[in-house]
């Protein structure tokens, strides 16, 4: 793995690192207390190929490897979190599932759309009673005479369902037990019978449009179903697997940005009659965060690597995932410690870092199921 980055690289993340600093970080406060990203971004987005990364060129993809798409992803995450979230999951989650399990007519149909910005896609996986047990969710799609499915169930946490023009969603289509019996679907979200309300009172991720979908008779053809019929779970699985690697580079930008805000803090801070950079406890918590950061970092770019090179990289991205998620959330209480009692308020970054971080142990796997993962993996043996 070679650390130095290419010309195109550093110039992906300058461009990424300038776009963050001039349309993202200067409103992310407002777009927290508001409940609400500037809908706005996701056109920027696309018109800098930031929704298209990795995705070929002829369906509308900026192409580009996936270290180019870690960079980018950790810019935002330094930048905002909800916006990287928009970023992780239509592009992440959706358009470069569609690419590897689409056919030629319904990449055609989406790709174009969800990498220009023009569409925004999100992921229907969990639902009310299934969480962390996926497999036994009992979302159902029947099949009637003619070929087409009706789809009813329900689905919760769904990061964009609001925002969306089609969920990628996973039902069951037959009767074999857990995930064997689970297929998935591209279902435009004007389709009749599906049903969107926004949930509100996140701890963090304020700006991000987060929903539950309820599916009640909801129509699609047959040609809706992406991938084979049976491998749904596949299709969820693979999706998350390089998910994983994307939250993990968010969860570095969160880390960077609690280590620019506690340095710049502790410069200027002055009690004892000295910049508290100069208390030897305080630069303990900032080496602590740079450490962080710099482990998450490796991990994360190693995921990259091992994708490009076609290698097995499911369980890298899991250790990657669980340690820059809880990295993030350490980097960021420390970056509040260092900011003491104003870090407390929100007229301070470093409270809706921390707040923002949360979430990041919890979704797309918990660290609990990444150790598992993990587990599995060295020991031959399922906890599932
Ligand atoms: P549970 O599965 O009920 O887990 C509760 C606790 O039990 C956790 O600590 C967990 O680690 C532990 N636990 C469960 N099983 C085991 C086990 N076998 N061994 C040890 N511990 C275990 N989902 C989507 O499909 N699409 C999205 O876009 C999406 N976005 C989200 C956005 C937000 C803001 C949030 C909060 C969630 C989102 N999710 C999304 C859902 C998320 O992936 C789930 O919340 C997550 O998988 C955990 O499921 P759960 O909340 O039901 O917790």
């Amino acid at each position: 793995m070679n650390l130095e980055l290419s010309a195109e690289q550093t110039a992906v993340r300058q461009l990424a690192k300038d776009f963050v600093d001039r349309e993202i970080t200067p409103y992310a406060a407002a777009w927290d207390r508001a409940e609400q990203v500037d809908r706005g971004i996701v056109k920027k987005l696309g018109d800098l190929g930031f929704l298209g990364l990795t995705v070929p060129e002829e369906y509308g993809g900026s192409g580009g490897d996936h270290l180019s798409y870690v960079l980018v992803t950790e810019e935002l995450g330094r930048g905002d979190s909800s916006v990287r979230g928009i970023v992780s999951v239509s592009l992440g989650l959706v358009a470069k599932t569609l690419a590897s399990w689409g056919d030629d007519r319904q990449k055609r149909e989406w790709l174009p759309r969800l990498t220009s910005g023009e569409a925004v896609g999100c992921f229907g996986l969990t639902e009310p009673g299934t969480g962390s047990d996926a497999g036994n969710l009992t979302t159902r799609a029947v099949r009637e005479d003619g070929g087409t499915y009706v789809i009813d169930g329900a689905k919760t946490f769904i990061t964009n369902g609001t925002w969306a023009d089609v969920v990628l969603l996973f039902a069951r289509t037959g009767d074999a037990p857990g995930h064997k019996g689970i297929s998935a679907f591209l279902v435009p979200t004007d389709t009749p019978g599906l049903q969107r309300r926004e949930i509100h009172g996140k701890l963090g991720l304020r700006g991000q449009a987060t929903a539950e979908l309820v599916l009640d008779g909801v129509r699609v053809p047959a040609a809706a179903m992406l991938g084979p019929e049976g491998k749904g779970f596949s299709v969820a699985m693979s999706a998350l697997a390089k998910g994983r690697m994307s939250v993990a580079a968010g969860c570095v930008g969160i880390a960077q940005a609690a280590l620019d805000a506690a340095v710049g803090y502790a410069g200027q801070r002055e009690q004892f009659g000295k910049p508290i950079a100069r208390h030897q406890l305080v630069q303990e918590l900032i080496s602590d965060i740079a450490v962080d950061v710099d482990a998450a970092r490796l991990l994360t770019w190693r995921v990259a690597d091992l994708i490009e090179r076609g290698e097995p990289f499911v369980t890298a991205a899991s250790q990657a995932k669980l340690f820059a998620s809880e990295a993030a959330v350490r980097a960021a209480n420390n970056a509040l410690q260092v900011f003491g009692g104003y870090g407390y308020i929100d007229e301070y970054p470093v409270g809706k870092l921390l707040r923002d971080a949360r979430v990041m142990t919890l979704y797309e796997g918990t660290s609990q199921i990444q150790k598992l993962v993990i587990g599995r993996a060295l020991t031959g043996v399922s906890a599932f």
